[in-house]
């Protein structure tokens, strides 16, 4: 008997693209999964994450068995500001900011959680709502073939309800922003694993950033203000996803690996340090022209650019693909014409100047790709590697917490 209501229940769900099952979520009732605008504006790649990845409603006190106590605290934006201000030294070195300065972090609890790995465990289970917990939805879990998405309903509801947001936007938010950690990850997975670079500062402050910066971009208008003012209220680590669009992160390594003496290391830092520092966030009145430089000149500049360990053509074609929407021959006719796009390559990117940056020009894409790369290559601690994540991330967090 009780056959009938579960099977119309499923039904609702199996028309969804993406499998969502109730694993004990009282709060679900109150989230509409069925909206046309949640899966609209999903782009084709956030999509194929969607319909592969299964999504589990759940309660708080599942939440919290589920998330690991690693991801439970995160760096106050409060606390990141001052310490900034405060520095001396220049540049500050971002892994201060670890879990060694207690007054450095807020507890946070978790909306969503992205899983790679899923590990089931009969507490999650057991603290289900009985009510509503689907047999299905217990045999998925328990299936564990990942990864999983898990989303907390009450969570969601009530932080619509503090924001004067409706939980459907809240929802679609949270759900964009696991996906985004999805479309991070890599085949061969570093999540968890001893080399998983998400528990430094840098590692979570660009994850973080990246994951916000994926979720933002499906939102327009006046809902995308709103989730600005959701993830306005978010932790310092999820600040920088505007400036994760607009600044360049740079090819790694920046030098061969195992190359760079103490000396090399620190102008290195130092360089990356000011680059980013004056690197013009908001669109800037500044006047160029570089319509009279030879295609010659231009190379000249791209080639020193290259020899400083800024940028490595290694991956230029994708770079440009991914940055202005065209291959690098028609870049070329552009250039030849004294038609040089806006924003890179150019030598006044080299020379420290400023660039006006245009709005639709967005280094997201590109810097999503060196991101993965640098998980695919097993996260290489280097500092040839480490050093330019280390300035981005300091970046993000700057002008996170100062926007
Ligand atoms: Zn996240």
């Amino acid at each position: 008997m009780c056959i009938f209501v579960y099977m119309a229940k499923l039904g609702a769900f199996h028309s969804l693209p993406a499998r969502i099952y109730n694993l004990g979520s009282k709060a679900a009732a109150d989230l509409d999964f069925t909206r046309e605008a949640l899966w609209r504006r999903m782009d084709a790649s956030m999509g194929r994450k969607a319909v592969q990845i299964p999504v589990f409603l759940v309660n708080e006190a599942q939440m919290d068995e589920l998330s690991p106590p690693k991801r439970k605290r995160a760096l106050d934006p409060r606390y990141v500001k001052e310490w900034l201000n405060r520095q001396e030294e220049r540049p500050p070195d971002i892994n201060q900011l670890d879990f060694n300065s207690w007054e450095a972090f807020v507890h946070v609890v978790a909306l969503g959680l992205y899983v790679r790995h899923p590990q089931p465990e009969q507490a999650v289970v057991d603290k289900g709502d009985p009510s509503v917990q689907e047999p299905e939805a217990v045999q998925a879990y328990q299936a564990a073939e990942g990864p999983h998405i898990y989303l907390c309903c009450e969570r969601i509801v009530r932080r619509g309800e503090q924001e004067g947001i409706s939980p459907n936007l809240v929802l679609d938010k949270v759900y964009y922003h696991e996906l985004g950690h999805a479309l991070l990850d890599v085949p061969k997975s570093l999540w968890d694993t001893e080399d998983d670079p998400y528990p430094t500062p840098w590692g979570r402050t660009i994850e973080e950033s990246a994951a916000n910066y994926i979720a933002y971009q499906r939102f327009e208008g006046m809902e995308a203000l709103l989730v600005q003012r959701l993830m306005a209220s978010q932790p310092a680590e999820y600040l920088g996803y505007m400036a994760f669009t607009q600044a360049p992160l740079t090819e790694l390594p920046a030098s061969k690996p195992v190359s760079w003496a103490r000396n090399d290391e620190q102008h290195y830092r130092w360089e990356a340090y000011e680059f980013y520092q004056k690197w013009p966030a908001e669109r800037s009145e500044l006047n160029w022209s570089i319509s009279n430089l030879s295609i010659w000149e231009w190379e000249e500049w791209l080639r020193a650019w290259h020899r400083r360990g800024w940028w490595q053509p290694r991956h230029f074609a994708s770079w440009i693909n991914e940055v202005y929407q065209t291959g690098p021959g028609t870049l070329w006719t552009w250039v030849r014409h004294g038609e040089i796009p806006r924003l890179l390559p150019s030598p006044l990117f080299w020379g420290w100047n400023g660039i006006p940056q245009e709005d639709k020009i967005d280094l997201g894409p590109a810097n999503m790709r060196l991101w993965r790369w640098y998980k695919a290559q097993g996260a290489p601690r280097a500092p040839e590697y480490v050093r330019p994540l280390e300035a981005f991330a300091l970046y993000l967090l700057r002008e996170g917490v100062n926007a």
